[in-house]
C-alpha cells in the first residue's frame, strides 16, 4: 500500500523544527508554517509567498497541505449552515458542518470517525457501522477546511463541537491530540470553553477526560430516562446502564468543578411523556446536584427509524417539568436538516459519492 506523505497538521513542532533544521532552514520558519495553517486563507503550499520559493517546494514535497479534500459543498436554505464531504487519502469520506450564527459566532461540527460502530436507532452515521478512526490531523483539517473560507472575509472559527460522525471516546487518544491542538495558543488558540465532545455515554472515557486537566464542555447523550427504553434505541447502554453514565457525569462535575451537558433526543411516544421528564429529572437529582447539569432538548431530525418529533407542547412541557426541579433545559432546534446537517443525519454514500439528502 502507498503510504501518503504526513499532512502537516499531523506533523508535530518538534518534527517540523528537525525538518527544517535537517534542510538548513532557520526555526523561525515553524511559526510562519503554523500561523499559515491555522489562521489565513492559503489552500496550498504555493500560495505561502513570504517563504522562499525553494523551501515551498520542499516542503510540498515531504508533507501534504490538507489530509482532506472538499468533494461537494452544500449551503442550507437557511443562509447559514453549510456542509462538506471530505475525501481522506485512502479514499474514505466523512462530512463536517459550519453553523454560522448571525455574525457572532462560526461554530463547526467536527468527525471523528468514519461511519460509527454505535448504531443510535435514530442516526444516519450510526447505520453505516464503523469504516474507521481518524488520525488527529484529519480531525484538525476540518476545522482548517472552514477557517480557511472564514479568513478570507476576516472572520474565525469561534466554536468546535466533535457531534458530527462517530462517537469521539471511541477514537479517544486523536480526539484528544486534536483538542489541545485547536486550544493551543501557537495553534488555532480557540477558547477551551467553546469546545465541547459528546459522547454517547463511554463512561471509562468520562473519567478519563476528567483527568486531562483540559478545561472544555462535556455532553453525554441521554436519550431516554429508563434502561429499557435506552436500551432500545442506544445499544451501548447494555454495556453501561443510565446510572452508571449519571455517576460518571457526577465524577467529571466534582473533578473539575465544570456543569455536564446532557443530549436528549425527543422522540413522540418514545422517550417524551411527562412521567419521563419526572423520572429523568429523579435520576439526575439523585446522582448529583441539579444545578449542576443542563438538559438539551433535541427535537429528532429525519433520519433512519421513522421516528416522529413531538409536538411543540409536550417538548415544552418536558422542558418545564425538568426546570421546575432545577435542571436548566433547553429545546434546542439545529439548523441545516434540508441539507441533512442536522444532528444525527450526517452520512456519506460511498458509492453515489454524494451526501444523501434525508429530509
Ligand atoms: S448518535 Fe453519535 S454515537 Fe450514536 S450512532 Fe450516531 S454518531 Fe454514533
Amino acid at each position: 500500500m502507498n503510504v501518503p506523505r504526513p499532512a502537516i497538521s499531523d506533523v508535530s513542532d518538534a518534527e517540523l523544527t528537525a525538518w527544517l533544521a535537517a534542510h538548513g532552514e532557520p526555526a523561525y520558519r515553524r511559526k510562519q508554517i503554523r500561523r499559515h495553517a491555522t489562521h489565513t486563507c492559503a489552500a496550498g503550499w504555493s500560495e505561502l509567498t513570504d517563504l522562499p520559493n525553494g523551501l515551498r517546494d520542499a516542503l510540498a514535497s515531504s508533507f501534504r497541505w490538507s489530509s482532506v479534500e472538499p468533494v461537494i459543498e452544500q449551503a442550507s436554505a437557511d443562509g447559514e449552515t453549510r456542509k462538506v464531504l471530505l475525501q481522506l487519502h485512502d479514499g474514505h469520506r466523512i462530512e463536517t458542518v459550519l453553523m454560522p450564527h448571525h455574525g457572532a459566532r462560526n461554530s463547526v461540527c467536527l468527525s471523528t470517525q468514519a461511519g460509527c460502530p454505535m448504531a443510535c436507532a435514530f442516526c444516519a452515521t450510526g447505520e453505516m457501522g464503523l469504516i474507521r478512526n481518524l488520525m488527529p490531523g484529519e480531525i484538525v483539517d476540518q476545522v482548517r477546511h472552514w477557517q480557511r473560507e472564514l479568513a478570507a472575509r476576516g472572520e474565525r472559527v469561534s466554536h468546535v463541537v466533535y457531534m458530527g460522525m462517530g462517537e469521539p471516546f471511541n477514537n479517544y487518544d486523536a480526539t484528544i491530540a486534536s483538542a489541545r491542538e485547536l486550544v493551543a495558543a501557537n495553534g488555532f488558540g480557540i477558547s477551551p470553553r467553546r469546545l465541547t465532545i459528546s459522547t454517547c455515554g463511554v463512561v471509562p472515557k468520562i473519567d478519563a477526560l476528567a483527568g486531562e486537566g483540559l478545561p472544555i464542555n462535556l455532553a453525554v447523550s441521554l436519550h431516554a430516562a429508563d434502561d429499557r427504553t435506552r436500551g432500545a434505541i442506544m445499544p451501548i447502554n447494555r454495556k453501561w446502564g443510565i446510572d452508571e453514565v449519571l455517576a460518571a457525569s457526577a465524577r467529571y462535575v466534582a473533578r473539575t468543578k465544570r456543569r455536564v451537558t446532557f443530549e436528549y433526543v425527543l422522540l413522540a411516544g418514545v422517550n417524551d411523556s411527562a412521567d419521563a421528564a419526572r423520572e429523568l429529572a429523579n435520576r439526575i437529582a439523585r446522582a448529583g446536584r441539579p444545578g449542576d447539569y443542563h438538559v438539551n432538548l433535541i427535537p429528532v431530525n429525519a433520519g433512519p427509524g421513522g421516528f416522529k418529533r413531538p409536538p411543540i407542547e409536550t417538548m415544552e412541557r418536558f422542558a418545564e417539568i425538568l426546570s421546575e426541579r432545577g435542571i436548566a433545559a433547553t429545546v434546542r432546534i439545529s439548523k441545516g436538516q434540508d441539507i441533512a446537517a442536522g444532528c444525527g443525519q450526517l452520512k456519506v454514500d460511498e458509492r453515489a459519492g454524494a451526501t444523501l439528502a434525508k429530509v
